[in-house]
């Protein structure tokens, strides 16, 4: 049975914490899109649209390179837009068989398919569907009511109808009301949409701890990685010092292109050297004018969204500054606090300690400031 397929993979996934959207999170050393629509052309599709946003179109091209069959499109600010144009790209018949399934379930097999294919030759849409098994609550923080469960169902994708009754049922939506499926738009036309055995294994990779699960599914075995970094900065005149995130005021300040956060530069060294991706200078060059007086913010951001692009996570940090002043003492907690909302990471995964080196060398005679970090990181092995 011939069909075509829509993969939606236009979302921001602002659920899925720092990194890559969704989508192209690396799942057992391929993009989650590649594994949705690599499993829809193994169950036979076609044609397989997807739809994504106009900034990322290139980066479909790498994510599926060697891959045959499938064509990008870009979407629009809502799924339902996204789903319409990935609809209005397919070149099949009227009645060709299409599914659209959620880029972020990477778990599709040929069973699923042909489950809902056969489902939908008696019907308008077919969806698989798994009965709540949770007792549901309704409430926020507090508990309202309890909620009946019988009769409730969880929906997942891909959702099967034929071409022309979801393009017709779409035309049919009302502009200002948002499905959170397609089985929405065609049961408010009026179609008859049933349901096929749903399965765990669709789930859909949203949170954080989803991608954690969907690693073990696979069987990925992780690996610890440490990494350090050294940064140092001279001494000069000025009334505040960056360290670690934190102004502190300070009869002297560092000299540096950017605002010369020696922890952060150290603790970015330090992540980028745990994953072999060079080093600060190369992602961002001391000759750019661009970084010129910049927050050193961004830069350990940036190295924290590589970790994430790898499928990796930081799971402690531990940064050292030597100088004599200012003292660093009464600061620690704010900048631990500070490097944690930078990292996403639980205050306790997060150490800033603080030494002299008794007035010897060059921190000793205050002609600079010293750091150095450590950090470990777990990726895919
Ligand atoms: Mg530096």
């Amino acid at each position: 049975m011939t069909f075509s397929a829509v993969i939606v993979a236009a979302g921001s996934s602002t659920r899925a914490g720092p990194g890559a959207p969704k989508p192209w999170r690396i799942l057992g050393g391929r993009s989650i899109l590649r594994w949705s629509v690599e499993a829809l052309a193994r169950a036979g599709a076609d044609e397989i649209i997807v739809v994504t946003t106009a900034d990322r179109m290139v980066a479909a091209d790498e994510a599926l390179a060697g891959l045959s069959g499938w064509r990008a499109t870009v979407g629009g600010a809502a799924r339902a837009d996204s789903v319409q144009a990935g609809l209005a790209a397919l070149t099949g018949a009227d009645d060709q068989s299409v599914l659209i399934h959620d880029a972020a379930r990477p778990f599709v097999t040929q069973g699923h398919v042909d489950a809902l294919l056969a489902a939908l030759a008696g019907a308008d849409g077919a969806v698989p569907a798994l009965p709540v098994a949770d007792t549901l609550k309704r409430g926020d923080g507090v508990i309202a009511e309890t909620v009946a469960r019988d009769g409730l169902w969880r929906a997942q994708t891909p959702q099967a109808f034929r071409l022309a009754t979801l393009r017709r049922a779409y035309a049919a939506w009302p502009a200002d009301a948002e499905p959170t499926d397609d089985a929405a738009v065609v049961e408010r036309a009026g179609g008859r949409v049933v349901m096929t055995p749903g399965d765990p294994m669709l789930m859909k990779l949203t949170y954080p701890e989803d991608f954690a699960m969907a690693e073990r599914l696979i069987g990925q075995t992780r690996i610890v990685r440490i990494g350090q970094g050294l940064d140092a900065h001279r001494w000069g005149p000025g009334d505040a010092v960056w360290l670690c995130g934190v102004r502190i005021d300070h009869d002297a300040t560092l000299i540096g292109h950017s605002d010369a956060d020696a922890g952060l530069h150290a603790l970015t060294d330090a992540i980028l050297g745990a994953i072999g991706e060079g080093d600060i200078g190369e992602h961002f060059p001391p000759s750019d004018p661009q970084w010129r007086g910049a927050s050193s913010d961004r830069f350990l951001s940036h190295a924290v969204g590589l970790v994430a692009a790898k499928g990796g996570r930081i799971l402690n940090a531990d940064v050292t500054l030597v100088c004599e002043r200012p003292k660093i003492r009464t600061h620690r907690d704010a900048m631990r606090q500070r490097l944690a909302e930078l990292m996403n990471l639980p205050l306790d995964r997060v150490s800033v300690k603080a030494t002299t080196t008794e007035g010897m060398g060059f921190t000793g005679r205050e002609e600079g400031l010293l750091a150095q970090a450590v950090v470990s990181v777990e990726t895919p092995a």
